[in-house]
């Protein structure tokens, strides 16, 4: 493996100049040592370098609409629920080899811009009429061949979907391609499980749907999964009536009070708790898996940032449908929501985290980490060695250094601001362009003009 010299490496201890970061054949780092003499034969990375980030809620195959499910339809008041049935149109449109060109891209344009791995909630299992491919794993392998393709490091979450409304109401005809009874799923796992065993920088985990998706006894058979396990859940109010209705108890109490939440979980979204809620969910050690741009997009509304901070809860970001592909986009989003509700600036920070785009870049690596189920998040010996070269010559970050750098990073206009990111060791984006962005592109241009034919 190559060894790399950063003349700036964001270290768990702080900035550090001149850091030489080695790494074994598995692509985990063997030394770090600030410091260093420049020169030798180590890969020189001259901007500021941070870790690669964990993209921990992904739907690939919705790269492919992003952008595009924006009109007004005929009766107006469009919301989440009428995006969804744009989204469950075009998910009967999708082919396998559609997915994997899909997904190839989505990837890429991840990786360029500083997630090194991400976990796709994997939904869309099914041939176009509802019926299994001969391996039932067929849309996932595609997946896996994507992030191959790609470099980027994956963690695959086959989700389990059975329901169409909270605990047991029939499935939507637009869900056909979704639905398996616990036997099929498991057999996807199994599968699932192989592929992951065998690729680099590959892993895996379960995502019941939702409290919509499945049912208790459902809920408690993932539970013995020793996996990272992620579930949707409050995304919308309406859901939130819902569940009060059927169970008389919000989703996240729900699962508070009957799902043995802990670090191993993962709640996706988590909009909308109460006070009691947002504290006890911070207490569990599970991760909020925010998707700052999708749920604003969306309209899902606001998550209460300051309440769960002070709680000490861990967050990840994720992006979900792809209308933003970056983590500093996200960490932007995320912060100029709060700002928007509650008519402050600065709000994700306190005296000891006074930047917020530090703060908030810490606080998703820690928590994409433990949500992807992978060493990674941190320059350190035993961590995978994902590394991103900011390109400290980009108009928005020339002149600056450290954590005022990530701030511009995150809060200045931006597009393209890494300059090299590796994963494992391995290079994937170099000058800041993905290493096979001419293949990707291409593939991706056939399946939209076929889409869209
Ligand atoms: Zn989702």
């Amino acid at each position: 493996m190559p060894e790399f010299l950063a003349a700036h490496a964001l270290l768990p201890e702080g900035w550090r100049r001149d850091v030489r970061i080695a790494s074994d054949e598995a692509g985990l780092i063997t030394d770090v040592t600030p410091g260093a003499p420049r020169g030798g034969p180590a890969h020189f990375l001259r901007g500021h370098v941070i870790p690669g980030v964990g993209n921990l809620h992904s739907h690939a195959f919705q790269r492919a609409m992003a952008g595009g499910a924006e009109r007004r339809s005929p009766a107006g008041r469009d919301s989440f629920w009428s995006w969804r049935e744009t989204m469950y149109r075009f998910a009967l449109t999708i082919s396998p080899e559609d997915a994997q060109a899909i997904g190839a891209m989505v990837y890429a344009e991840c990786l360029t811009r500083g997630f090194t791995h991400v976990a796709e909630f994997h939904y869309l299992h099914h041939a176009p009429d509802g019926s299994p491919y001969v391996d039932r794993s067929e849309m996932a392998q595609r997946l896996f061949a994507a992030a191959e393709a790609a470099g980027i490091g994956i963690t695959m979450l086959p989700s389990l979907y059975r329901h169409g409304g909270i605990f047991g109401a029939p499935p939507h005809e637009g869900q056909r391609r979704f639905l398996n009874d616990l036997d099929g799923f498991q057999e996807i796992v199994n599968r699932v499980r192989a592929t992951a065993g065998r690729q680099r920088n590959a892993a895996w985990g379960v995502a019941p749907h939702s409290l919509r998706a499945v049912t208790p006894a459902m809920l408690e058979a993932m539970a013995e999964f020793d996996a990272p396990i992620h579930i949707h859940a409050a995304e919308q109010e309406k859901e939130v009536q819902e569940c009060l209705h059927a169970t008389g108890l919000r989703p996240v109490e729900w699962l508070l009070r009957n799902c043995p939440l802990d670090r191993r979980w993962v709640l996706i979204h988590a909009t909308h708790m109460s006070e009691a809620e947002t504290r006890e969910l911070a207490a569990t050690g599970a991760v909020a898996g925010l998707c700052p741009s999708t749920e604003a997009s969306l309209g899902d509304g606001i998550f209460p940032l300051p309440a769960y901070l002070a709680a000490g809860g861990i967050l990840g970001l994720g992006t979900d449908s792809h209308v933003g592909t970056d983590p500093a986009a996200e960490i932007r989003q995320l912060e100029t929501s709060q700002r928007l509700a509650l008519e402050l600036r600065s709000v994700a920070t306190d005296t000891e985290r006074p930047h917020p785009g530090r703060g908030l870049l810490e606080r998703a690596l820690e928590g994409g980490a433990q949500a992807c189920g992978v060493a990674m998040g941190a320059i350190a010996v035993g961590k995978r060695c994902d590394l991103v070269e900011l390109d400290d010559e980009h108009p928005t970050l020339v002149g600056r250094e450290g954590d005022g750098l990530l701030d511009a990073w995150a809060f200045g206009p931006a597009d393209r601001m890494s300059r090299s990111v590796a994963v494992g060791g391995v290079v994937v984006v170099e000058s800041g362009r993905h290493i096979r962005e001419g293949t990707i592109r291409e593939g991706f241009a056939t399946v939209m003009r076929k889409l869209g034919a």
